[in-house]
């Protein structure tokens, strides 16, 4: 008690919430000064509860710490934690008491003060045993503001284990993966650092179950990686498709049907594939192994053109070459073949979702 009344209570108060500079604030000029005195009205309402803690006005808990006594009111303690309400109702006495002890004092008292008001400015210093405290006190929302404040900029390779074993313990998944993917970024920094050789030596089970979450880690984003890569692949099988039924339909610059007059002059068209394939189409009209499958150009070209037909659900209107002839020998295929040939084909008609254009 000595302690907090030597405080100076206007040093320890908080500032005074800044003026909204956002959309609100332009329409509350607007509409006059409703909305700037409902600001002020939550402002006032802070630093009455932030004053209630402060000056322990009519106080009915001691919450001992180990340097000293904070003066708490029982019904916002209990309203605030179901675990401070469960002691409070087995504390008998006119005056109860509280002891929350391993903790430094200060961490307490923001602790307490968060109970009254929200985060402030001096909890950030104090944010490990305030993780604790929450979890011991099933303080939900300040676990969840714990953990963001960790998420920037506060692991370190020299606290990044202990704050992994602590994140175990106060079961935060969150808290547990930002550890996981820190080490993972800096593992050789890490493994050198003390806590590092510490837990080795006294929890070599949690040691081996990082490692593992690490590696975990890794593999599941270089899988994301690959189906990204996938996905790349089908939308540009899939840009590549309707470039060429353009080609095939309209005609572009200098290649296009035959009953079509084409001028090379013609500005380019939105079609980005266009170019590549205005070269591959001039190669297999003139290519002598085009039949015969020997060349890889040609190779290429007739696979687009047996995605086509698989793809294309015109019946005589197409004007892709060989569609029609392609689509009947497609019936007597092979079942094994079918499999991955169904496979490529769904997976370029998914890539237009993600490519978001709808075949032509
Ligand atoms: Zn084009
Ligand atoms: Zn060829
Ligand atoms: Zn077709």
């Amino acid at each position: 008690m000595a302690e907090r009344e030597g405080n100076n209570v206007s040093k320890s108060s908080p500032p005074r919430a800044p003026a909204f500079v956002g959309l609100d604030a332009i329409r509350s000029r607007r509409k006059g000064t409703g909305e700037k005195n409902c600001c002020a009205a939550v402002g006032s309402r802070r630093d009455f509860w932030d004053r209630l803690f402060t000056e322990g006005y009519r106080a009915d808990v001691l919450v001992q710490t180990n340097r000293g006594i904070i003066p708490a009111h029982a019904n916002v303690l209990g309203m605030a934690s179901p675990v401070l309400k469960s002691v409070l109702n087995n504390s008998k006495g006119r005056r109860k008491s509280i002891s929350i002890r391993g903790v430094p004092h200060d961490a307490v008292r923001v602790f307490i003060r968060y109970l009254y008001t929200s985060w402030q400015e001096e909890m950030d210093q104090f944010v490990i045993s305030l993780l604790v405290l929450s979890h011991c006190f099933l303080i939900t929302s300040l676990k969840q503001e714990c953990v963001q404040k960790m998420e920037k900029g506060f692991l370190t390779t020299e606290n990044v284990i202990d704050v992994l074993q602590l994140a175990r313990l106060c079961d935060a998944p969150r808290l547990c993966l930002l550890c996981c993917r820190f080490i993972a970024k800096s593992i050789d920094a890490v493994s050198a650092s003390e806590g590092w050789k510490v837990m080795r030596k006294s929890n070599p089970e949690l040691a081996k179950e990082t490692v593992k979450a690490i590696k975990h880690d890794e593999l599941r984003k270089k899988e994301r990686l690959k189906k990204l890569e996938e996905r790349k692949i089908y939308i540009q099988l899939h840009r590549a498709m309707e470039a060429f039924i353009h080609i095939c339909r309209d005609g572009c610059r200098t290649i296009g049907p035959i009953d079509k007059v084409l001028k090379g002059s013609d500005a380019p068209c939105n079609f980005p594939a266009c170019k590549g394939l205005e070269s591959l189409v001039r190669h297999f009209a003139g290519c002598k192994n085009r039949v015969l499958g020997g060349c890889s150009h040609c190779k290429r070209m007739w696979q687009l053109l047996e995605l086509h037909a698989s793809l294309c659900d015109q019946t005589d209107e197409c004007r892709v070459p060989l569609c029609k002839q392609l689509k009947e020998k497609m019936q007597y295929r092979k079942k094994k073949d079918d499999i991955m040939w169904n496979m490529l084909v769904s997976k370029v008609l998914e890539a237009r979702i993600f490519s978001g254009a709808p075949f032509l």
